[in-house]
């Protein structure tokens, strides 16, 4: 473990303030110290308020703000001397202490001030550090954490037996600081070790509480690594860095695979009660582990620190038994055919799990001391020899970050348990975290999900013109999309976790099937398919259309379509609210024009073989409605000159010809892709087989 500070880097900080906000960055460069909104930083500062008065200001991580990535206003200005008078009470409810330290809080607008404010305000040093760092909580996670800690850092930390995080943890602290002699830890200190929990380092400036950290965690690397319990694959020796993107040439997902896949994401999302993203891992690191004979004695105990029980729930579930795992691969020509029942044996597996949860809930939330409302029974954390490490989430992000944490869960298990065994908090204590008052307020204060939250998308054509504007209209109505398109610039298009760009050429059903397996193994399955992609050749009286001309309209305008309604079948089938297409058609299905025969004729056969596939697909609950956009100008198929050429073949000037149409209206793209999408939409529920202009109004249509 190294430190990264850089003089230079830090030199474009000026003030404590601003160089808290960069050692809070480079802790959250480094995922074996922080993940997704773990871990909190503070610096105490004297400051004079309007009235010229002098006062001590605890600035303090506010919730909702990553490390990684946090800014000034990320910090919430408590006043010190109410937070450490806080800490004399002798109890106060978490949801009284977060209403206290919002009464005192100096700026309206901050965020809320972190829930460990309290902590951070009673130790004495002006820069404190917390973390959950991987080697610490992995040297906690053990059955005699205390002996480990005493050997590695002897009186430098103090350590914190497990106390629930919140006001209880802050008055731990105190208590402690109060029995070791008065409210100042010795200078020898350098930070406090909470067993199975994480770490605080402090320190008199912003780079000491940082350095301090670094040094403390790599005590307990050094520690962890001369008991041969840090390197744990020496073909991996990168050791956490396990992290690697889904999909990928050697990882692709054969189609039992991606069938089974969607299936398991049907059962959780039904457990759920709402669709879920689910995304999987098959990097060697974590097929090692779920392919361990020990598994379920390692894997059944619970998360490495409790702030994960929120994100990965307490228990994985693991795989589907011997049966599913020993059969014999289908040969990928008869899959799609043969795999009729894909996802039924998981259905056993859920509802197990389901069950065991709910006996959870009722166990301990009897003794709660209030109501408490519960979760959704589904898993989030799935273990599967074959398929590796799943992850679910309501959002595409959701279930990024549950998999990146599980991935340092493995990495924690496995290096605990060469220690002599993995050891974590009994469920009670994990309980009280999953349902704390706070978290339980927020579930309150939630709103209703967007309309496609959780739901997958799938659309081509997606680098421009209608496509993107399909992409754009799906992912705000909360879908995750897979854009996929013939330029390669679509692999940049839309960097967020819930689009995954794809080049691919829809006419070569390999790269189809590719792109497919891709989607999968990213968000578990498919929902929704736009068949957008298309092209529009120069105008051509038939008497001059070569062969070979028609043939290529025909190939990406007809025949990739049905390469892709063939391939997504067997996904949008299993999508928990029934799978549904959308088609772009065209004007000229129904009012064709001279000189796009090709194109036309085209269209015209997409249509029926979409009417068709309504007619199919509506005893497996898809729906298939087309759109027939005319004149939509903002488009790659559109060039100036183009629009010049059709504008003469109506007689018509530009101008006129760009609003020639009932209302006398530009149709754009988003116009086509909002009505697309929508048909897709839960408002649209009964429809199915439907064909919807969306050209202004065409008196040759109407
Ligand atoms: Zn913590």
């Amino acid at each position: 473990m190294h430190s990264l500070w850089n003089d230079a880097e830090a030199g474009r900080y000026r003030g404590d303030l601003a160089l808290r906000v960069y050692t809070s960055r480079l802790l959250g460069r480094d995922r074996s110290l922080v993940l997704h909104g773990g871990g909190n930083t503070s610096v105490k500062l004297r400051q004079a308020n309007l009235f010229g008065e002098e006062e001590d200001v605890l600035w303090v991580k506010g919730s909702g703000w990553d490390l990684e990535t946090i800014e000034e206003a990320g910090f919430a200005p408590v006043r010190l001397a109410a937070a450490r008078r806080l800490a004399e009470l002798p109890a106060l409810g978490d949801p009284e202490m977060v209403e206290q330290l919002a009464i005192h809080t100096l700026r309206a607008g901050a965020p809320p001030p972190s829930v460990e404010a309290i902590l951070h305000a009673i130790l004495p040093h002006r820069f404190v550090d917390h973390t959950h760092a991987d080697a610490v909580v992995t040297v906690t996670d053990t059955a005699d954490a205390a002996e480990r800690v005493g050997e590695i850092y002897g009186d430098a930390v103090i350590v914190v037996p497990y106390v629930m995080p919140g006001f209880a943890l802050a008055r731990a602290v105190f208590e402690l600081l109060h029995a070791a002699g008065g409210a100042q830890p010795g200078d020898s200190i350098q930070g406090l070790v909470l067993l199975k929990h994480g770490i605080f380092s402090f320190g008199d400036t912003a780079r000491q509480s940082y350095e301090r950290m670094i040094h403390l965690v790599g005590l307990a690397e050094d520690y962890l690594r001369g008991r041969g319990a840090w390197v744990l694959d020496p073909a991996s020796a990168a050791g956490a860095a396990g992290a690697q993107p889904a999909g990928g040439a050697e990882t692709r997902l054969a189609e039992p695979a991606a069938a089974a896949i969607a299936g398991l994401r049907r059962e959780l999302s039904a457990a759920a009660g709402r669709p879920l993203i689910v995304t999987s891992r098959r990097d060697p690191r974590s097929l090692r582990f779920v392919r361990r004979p020990d598994l379920a004695e390692l894997a059944l105990q619970g998360p490495a620190t409790p702030d994960h029980v929120l994100r990965t729930r307490r228990l994985p579930l693991l795989g589907r038994g011997a049966a599913a795992i020993d059969a014999p691969p289908v040969p990928a020509a008869t899959a799609v055919a043969a795999d009729t029942t894909a996802g039924t044996n998981w259905t056993a597996a859920v509802a197990a799990y389901v069950e065991a949860y709910r006996r959870y809930f009722a166990e301990h939330a009897a003794a709660a001391p209030e109501p408490k409302t519960m979760l959704d029974p589904a898993p989030r954390i799935v273990l599967d020899p074959e398929l590796g490490l799943l992850a679910a989430g309501r959002t595409a992000a959701e279930a990024a970050i549950a998999a990146e944490i599980y991935q340092h869960t493995m990495d924690v298990i496995e290096r605990a348990d060469r220690l002599g065994g993995y050891r974590v908090l009994p469920a009670a204590r994990l309980f009280e975290v999953e349902y704390w008052d706070l978290e339980q307020a927020k579930l309150r204060r939630a709103g209703e999900p967007p309309p496609l939250a959780g739901e997958v998308a799938l659309v081509t054509g997606a680098a421009s013109g209608i496509g993107k504007a399909c992409v754009e209209a799906l992912l705000a109505r909360g879908a995750a999309v897979v854009g996929l398109d013939v330029e390669p610039r679509i692999a940049d298009l839309f960097p967020r976790p819930a689009a995954l760009g794809l080049r691919c050429d829809v006419t070569v059903e390999d790269e189809v099937a590719g792109a497919l397996a891709a989607a999968v193994a990213t968000f578990g399955g498919l929902d929704l398919l736009i068949l957008n992609a298309g092209i529009f050749p120069a105008s051509r009286d038939i008497a001059a259309l070569g062969l070979d001309e028609w043939r290529r309209v025909m190939a990406v305008n007809l025949d990739a379509n049905l390469i892709l309604m063939r391939r997504c079948h067997p996904l949008l089938r299993l999508a928990p609210r029934g799978g549904r297409v959308a088609v772009i058609g065209s004007k000229n299905v129904p009012a064709p024009g001279p000189g796009v025969a090709a194109y036309s004729a085209s269209k015209a056969a997409l249509q029926q073989l979409a009417r068709v596939a309504a007619l199919e697909w509506g005893g497996d609950g898809i729906r298939v409605n087309i759109v027939h956009p005319n004149a939509v100008f903002d488009t790659a198929l559109w060039t100036e000159e183009r629009i010049a050429d059709r504008a003469a073949a109506y007689g018509l000037d530009v101008a006129a010809y760009r609003r020639s149409n009932v209302l006398g209206v530009e149709v754009r793209s988003r116009d086509v892709a909002e009505a697309a999408v929508e048909l897709c939409g839960p408002r649209f529920s009964r429809t199915t087989g439907a064909q919807v202009p969306v050209d202004g109004g065409n008196d040759r249509v109407i």
